[in-house]
């Protein structure tokens, strides 16, 4: 068969020569061990936690070996783009801090581009043409219904599904049958020619999972469909070649793909890149652990972080925990060194599925929060505010000097040790906004109504503002005495049945009546900062109305 007719029969028209191809995208001028990365998501809109995890170990190898980040668009699979998909992404990974060196809607050079696949049909059908030509492609005229039928007569005789060796009823059509179907305007798709013999095992480097054993490639795999667009598969070898990948890291359920890429890459002359399949994000749910899911798990979306209001920070310090083993100690040791000074290495990351625990982030969240000045923490809760508080909330900036105040409290500067009472933007919104007239919460009085009132009406008969701190408290304890509570703690723990409680009861009372809250940081404090008419009021208001 003329293999040079079928080429222009099926691809018709002039195709610019592969190796114009090779001089447009040259090889990266780039030091030597340089690594060259990308991410190449789908625009689906949905963008999770499993491409923030790639992106970050993608972004430190790039960058660490002097390398290149890009972005590429895989949109070939989609019937319909979703709008701003792409611009979601960026944006979410920028918020992480991953930038990407290249790429689409990034700017910068443009060398390798166009970075969305569905600009680079004319290279995909160049490269397809010569397949046919090499007799290495060719064209497949099965229906959906016959590949159905033929799916499920192997799975009838056990067999592997799928088109290949003896089911793969287009390979040897006659150069006849080929043009007839052709003439009557049947549909078809090019399919690459395996040359494999599946009974062949041979071992694979990961750079990731280390030697894996993988079987021959022997399925005809679809390469371009019927509407001239490629399939992943095609797409992987071609853009990974010409935009000079050097290592692609990919999600581990592309593994099973492996032999068919590496057979891809030997038919069209390329030497592959190397790989690196990375682990799943596994979660705890009873007592098994299982992949987490976009359905079950609202944690698994990049957009909860922010709405939530994570630090972009913590979420990345627990992402470089899940990614390298070593991490978590070298970061314990120098909190105050980049993360971009980390020795990131491939080789250490986890070859089995990384177990996600929200617990530990909030941990982490909890201790990086405490190290941020008042300033910084204003900022990260105005930007969050902004997005997604409450008009109320919003309203926390309008003094600075005032929010300041009460941060410095509730993170306990100057204090011997910080606090770490705050989690996330969203929590510590909330845990501030009493000192804003917003009670999220209201606590319980663990007293009679009775006593309430005692408590809060003896504390207003001697409250002055202008006391400090030593002689408020000794008020509160006379106070507490005055009601048969235990003034002093060690007499209290002395003989406990000799008292109706301690003075922390009375302090408690008063906490729920300014704060409404049982625990809070130092009650003088807030008093100090919430003023006197403020705190005056809130007592007041605190009181059981008995009449
Ligand atoms: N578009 C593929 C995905 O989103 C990319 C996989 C790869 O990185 O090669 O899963």
């Amino acid at each position: 068969m003329d293999l040079n007719l079928l080429a222009e029969r099926l691809l018709p028209g002039e195709y610019p020569l592969l190796e114009a191809y090779e001089k447009q995208y040259p090889p990266r001028d780039l030091p030597k061990n340089a690594e060259v990365t990308r991410l190449a998501p789908s625009p689906t809109g949905f963008i999770h936690l499993g491409n923030l995890f790639v992106a970050i170990a993608n972004e430190r190898i790039a960058h660490r070996s002097g390398g290149k980040l890009y972005l590429r668009i895989e949109d070939t699979d989609l019937k319909r783009k979703v709008e701003g998909a792409v611009e979601a992404v960026i944006s979410a990974l920028d918020y992480f801090d991953i930038t990407f060196d290249e790429g689409a809607e990034i700017g910068g050079d443009d060398t390798y581009g166009p970075w969305y696949q569905r600009q680079r049909a004319q290279i995909y059908r160049a490269y397809a043409k010569e397949l046919i030509r090499q007799g290495r492609a060719y064209p497949c005229f099965c229906t959906e219904e016959e590949l159905s039928a033929l799916r499920e007569e192997q799975t009838a005789n056990k067999e592997v599904t799928g088109y290949y060796g003896k089911y793969a009823r287009c390979r040897d059509l006659t150069q006849e049958q080929i043009y007839a179907a052709l003439d009557a305007g049947k549909p078809y798709v090019i399919r690459l020619r395996s040359l494999g013999d599946p009974t062949e095992k041979f071992t694979f480097h990961d750079e990731i999972k280390g030697d894996v054993t993988v079987t021959r490639n022997d399925q005809d795999v679809v390469i371009l469909k019927s509407d001239g667009i490629p399939t992943y598969h095609f797409a992987h070898a071609v853009d990974d070649h010409l935009m000079r990948t050097t290592l692609v890291i990919r999600g581990e359920e592309w593994l099973a793909s492996l032999p068919i890429h590496l057979e891809l890459f030997e038919a069209l002359g390329f030497r592959p890149p190397k790989y690196g399949h990375n682990c799943s994000l596994m979660k705890m749910d009873g007592g098994s652990k299982r992949k987490l899911s976009k359905r079950k798990d609202p944690e698994l979306s990049l957009s909860f972080y922010r709405q939530e209001g994570y630090h972009p920070f913590a979420v990345k310090v627990y992402m470089l925990t899940l990614l390298n083993s070593d991490f978590e100690e070298w970061h314990a040791k120098f909190p105050d060194k980049p993360l971009e000074e980390f020795p990131f290495r491939i080789g250490k990351m986890s070859r089995s599925g990384a177990l996600f625990d929200l617990d530990k982030l909030n941990d982490i969240s909890r201790n990086e929060l405490s190290r941020l000045t008042v300033q910084e923490m204003a900022a990260f809760l105005k930007e969050w505010a902004l997005a997604f508080g409450s008009e109320a909330q919003q309203a926390y900036f309008a003094d600075e000097a005032y929010l300041a105040e009460v941060l410095a409290l509730c993170m306990g500067v100057g204090g011997k040790k910080r606090r770490k009472d705050f989690v996330t933007a969203k929590q510590a919104m909330e845990e501030i906004g009493y000192f804003f007239s917003d009670y999220a919460r209201r606590d319980a009085y663990r007293v009679s109504d009775e006593t309430r009132n005692a408590v809060l009406d003896g504390f207003l008969a001697t409250y002055s503002a202008e006391n400090d701190a030593q002689v408020w408290f000794s008020k509160v304890k006379e106070l507490a005495a005055s009601l048969g509570y235990a003034a002093e703690m060690r007499d209290y723990k002395a003989d406990p049945a000799a008292y109706r409680g301690n003075v922390s009861d009375v302090a408690e009372v008063l906490r729920i009546a300014v704060t409404g809250r049982a625990n809070s940081p130092d009650l003088w404090t807030i008093m100090h900062i919430l003023g006197e008419e403020r705190t005056r009021a809130r007592i007041l208001a605190a009181r059981v109305q008995t009449d």
